[in-house]
């Protein structure tokens, strides 16, 4: 007995020599915090200006919520999706529709190597270069979500157009004027760019500084000169820049450069950081230069340059007080723009995919049979399905947040890395379904452009292997985590007691967070997170889904908090780590828009089989990218911990099944209000041209199944003896089952209309030998007269002949 009790009191004061110091918060603050903190100063990985302007650039919303483990989800299921006001709704039913219906993609790209000129002059009398300029400054003034319906419409009919209107209502001279321009500037500029009559671009990246943009060479010096026969400060500005969208044909230059200011004639500080200018092209010394040709496709990008060009500073935007600013004006912008641009143009570049794409699987036939309904081309339908579905979602997720006010950063940069990815996907499948159709260039070629065009989206606005690599993760885990942020503050913070007292009271939290956290991953995992609530009042069958998406969280929170604390600022260069890190954060981001999604469209039962795609697709994913992290962990010990806590049981998530894949492949390849609402808003246009001719093609080939049906069976029990069905000898036979009573006349034109419709889809251009000067003039020109894009309805033998 008094042996259990000596032993007992050694426990009880071992406890308290552990317990005391941390519970008791000025022992906790002397005996740990301030050692923790001398530590933590160390592996903090040093950060530039600009590395903290990005890292503090926007807000923190849905994204904080994701990484914390427990996410709000009642908040998500609330949030109503931006509506469109009537203005908007009247411009994209009018002007946008108009505008399309002027274009075409083949004659811009091969005739007038530009848009034409009567393109460009609607373009600017109607305001589509200022969608984003507010209604006082003559501008359009639309909201995000409405900019963004208006280029996901455009980018169905072609990328010029598209990357042409969306340049200067993205981030460039408006956005940077609206939001840090002067009062004289912003009544100087906007309404010239309202209306066209000015003609923005602006010029960041130079030969040198691509994706380390914040190192660009280009430089500007602090000096008084000469500008309109006054002497005034300003600065003396050379660059050279290429890749600038618009560039060639700009009339009024944003251009961001490096101020210096050695004489101090605008403060103390000599190396004064980026600043951003708005130059007028005409002024002397701007060199605009010749144009680069991005993958063939044609709207106007080039080099610009100039040397010891003096520019007065109320060209700086902001004028002299945001000289330095620039780099923190870009990010601040970059936060919104990107999740608008890039995620519109690429989900409308994937309508026109999958639309296309399913009605061609449905019309073209091999071995007799629709190429859709082979298992094969299922699968890849299947992947265009879901993926579209996930990122039409991201893509109105993102708007309604920035439509909220929100400039989110992290987000903004998922949204341009996964929907980029993604489309890339849903053109490679479709160009494999389409074979042969999609490789051969001319007006009936519904696909190639998107093709040879799509790694422009994957390069610009933050390259995707950077982004996913450096950005996701690295300004995730900074901004979004709870703590993190505060505890480099405080490391920073110059007075040591406050420093000590914000550090302590961030690293209690902290690791409160991190116990937390692991044990919930842990519960989670054993009880495969049966006990977690799912959010009252959504769909019954979502509900496994808003569960397994609170566990992925809770692991991300874990995971991620351990691998900072191992590998401290190493983790930066694990890039390989940090992606995958970065890949379960987007991953959560994506399924959570899906099921917001669901949500918002009423829980359409027709549309499950996507949205349980997209989620089954989206929690493997996550676990496939955890099970990286744990595999490539270099702390083998810390590995081993990290798998028993998150797959404590084995990992729970298979691939979704092939039958759910196939329901979704379905849907691709017949007329429904799925496939309408999987595709709203595209642009269908003229019953002549490829996207029109395969949609009545579909509807011919539906109608045409039963009647086909009756003369199947009429083959197979006798009534009729003929050779294939359809091909050759089709027609006969149609004629034969008429007189035998087999169908009726109007069935059997059913069938020849079905004929005709899919022999002119499946047609492909050709071209005169010499393919230069009658690129132009696809042989059934020459043959019959019929207008470019136009495939003709006779079979191509007897084309030949005539
Ligand atoms: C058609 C087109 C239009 C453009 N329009 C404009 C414009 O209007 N204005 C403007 O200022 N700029 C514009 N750009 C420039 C564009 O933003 C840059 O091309 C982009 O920043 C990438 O730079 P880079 O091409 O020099 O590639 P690099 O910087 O040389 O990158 C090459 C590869 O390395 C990867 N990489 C780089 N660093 C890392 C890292 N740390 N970790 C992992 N991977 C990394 C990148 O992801 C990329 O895959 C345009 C470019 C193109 C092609």
């Amino acid at each position: 007995m008094n042996a259990f009790i000596v032993e007992l009191s050694i426990a009880v004061a071992l406890l308290a020599l552990v317990v005391l110091p941390i519970a008791v918060a000025p022992l906790r603050r002397r005996l740990i915090a301030r050692a923790l903190l001398r530590i933590f100063r160390k592996v903090m990985p040093p950060m530039s200006q600009t590395e903290r302007d990005a890292l503090e650039a926007g807000t923190v919303g849905w994204d904080g919520e994701l990484f914390s483990g427990r996410p709000a989800w009642p908040a998500l299921v609330s949030l109503p999706r931006a509506q469109l006001t009537a203005d908007e709704q009247h411009f994209l039913d009018h002007e946008v529709e108009t505008l399309c219906a002027m274009i075409s993609d083949w004659e811009t790209t091969n005739v007038h190597k530009d848009l034409p000129p009567a393109v460009w002059q609607y373009i600017k009398e109607h305001g589509f270069l200022g969608m984003i300029i507010p209604k006082a400054f003559g501008g359009l003034g639309f909201s995000a979500y409405a900019h963004s319906q208006v280029i996901t419409k455009l980018s169905t009919r072609g990328g010029t157009v598209a990357v042409t209107v969306l340049v200067p209502n993205s981030l460039g001279p408006g956005e940077l004027l609206l939001n840090y321009g002067t009062d004289e500037q912003k009544r100087r500029h906007l309404p010239r760019l309202a209306r066209g009559l000015d003609i923005p671009c602006f010029a960041l990246t130079s030969p040198q500084a691509g994706s380390d943009a914040a190192s660009i060479p280009d430089w500007g010096v602090v000096c008084f000169g000469e500008h309109e026969g006054r002497r005034v400060l300003g600065l003396r500005v050379t660059w050279d820049k290429r890749y600038i969208t618009l560039g060639p044909v700009a009339t009024l230059l944003g251009l961001a450069f490096r101020a210096y200011d050695p004489d101090h004639l605008a403060g103390d500080r000599e190396d004064l950081g980026i600043t951003c200018a708005l130059i007028p092209t005409t002024h002397p010394g701007v060199v605009i230069g010749r144009r680069h040709m991005p993958l063939n496709a044609v709207f106007q990008n080039g080099p610009n340059s100039g040397t010891d060009v003096f520019i007065p500073m109320d060209w700086v935007i902001g004028g002299a007080p945001m000289l330095g600013k620039g780099w923190r004006m870009l990010m601040e912008c970059l936060a919104a723009g990107r999740g608008i641009s890039l995620p519109s143009s690429n989900t409308g570049m994937a309508k026109l995919a999958v639309r296309t794409t399913g009605a061609y699987a449905r019309v073209r036939t091999q071995f007799k049979t629709p190429i859709g309904r082979f298992e094969g081309i299922e699968e890849a339908l299947t992947r265009m399905g879901g993926n579209l579905y996930v990122m039409d979602a991201v893509r109105m997720l993102t708007a309604t947040f920035v439509d909220r006010g929100e400039k989110p950063a992290v987000l903004s940069g998922i949204a341009k890395l996964h929907i980029t990815a993604r489309n890339r996907e849903v053109i490679n499948d479709a160009m494999d379904i389409a074979g042969g159709k999609g490789i051969c260039m001319g007006p009936s070629n519904f696909l190639g452009a998107a093709y040879m065009q799509m790694p422009v989206s994957i390069t610009v606005e933050g390259a995707n292997i950077l982004t996913r690599s450096l950005i996701v993760f690295g300004q995730g885990a900074i901004r979004c985590h709870p703590y993190v942020l505060r505890e480099i503050a405080a490391a920073r913070e110059p007075d040591a007691d406050k420093a000590l007292r914000e550090f302590d009271a961030a690293f209690v939290g902290h690791v409160r967070f991190l116990i937390g956290n692991s044990l919930r991953a842990l519960t989670m995992g054993l009880t495969g997170s049966r006990l977690v609530r799912a959010p009252a009042g959504v769909a019954p069958r979502t509900k496994c889904y808003y569960r397994q998406l609170t566990r992925l969280s809770a692991a991300l929170a874990f995971m991620a908090d351990v691998s900072m604390l191992t590998l401290g600022g190493a983790l930066k260069r694990k890039e390989k780590l940090s992606a995958r890190l970065g890949d379960v954060l987007s991953l959560l981001y994506l399924g959570s828009a899906t099921l917001w999604r669901y949500e918002q469209e009423g829980r359409q039962a027709a549309d499950s089989p996507l949205m349980h795609w997209a989620l089954r697709d989206a929690l493997y994913k996550a676990q496939s990218a955890m099970e990286g992290v744990i595999t490539n962990f270099p702390n083998r010990f810390v590995a081993a911990v990290m798998r028993f806590v998150v797959f404590p049981l084995g990992q729970p998530h298979v691939v979704p099944s092939d039958r759910l894949g196939q329901h979704v492949a379905r849907l691709l390849i017949e007329p429904s209000a799925t496939r309408d609402r999987l595709t709203a808003g595209m642009f269908i246009g003229d019953p002549d041209e490829p996207v029109g001719l395969l949609e009545r093609a579909l509807a011919a080939s539906v109608a045409a199944d039963p009647v086909e049906r009756k003369l199947r069976s009429a083959l197979r029990v006798g009534r009729l003896e003929a050779a294939q069905l359809p091909g050759e000898g089709a027609a006969e036979l149609e004629a034969l089952a008429v007189a035998a009573g087999v169908i009726t006349p109007a069935e059997a034109a059913v069938l020849a209309s079905r004929r005709e419709l899919a022999a002119r889809v499946v047609k492909v251009d050709d071209f005169a030998q010499d393919l230069g000067t009658s690129l132009l003039q696809p042989r059934e020109q020459d043959a019959d007269g019929s207008p470019h894009g136009r495939a003709s309805s006779a079979p191509a033998t007897r084309r030949a002949v005539a």
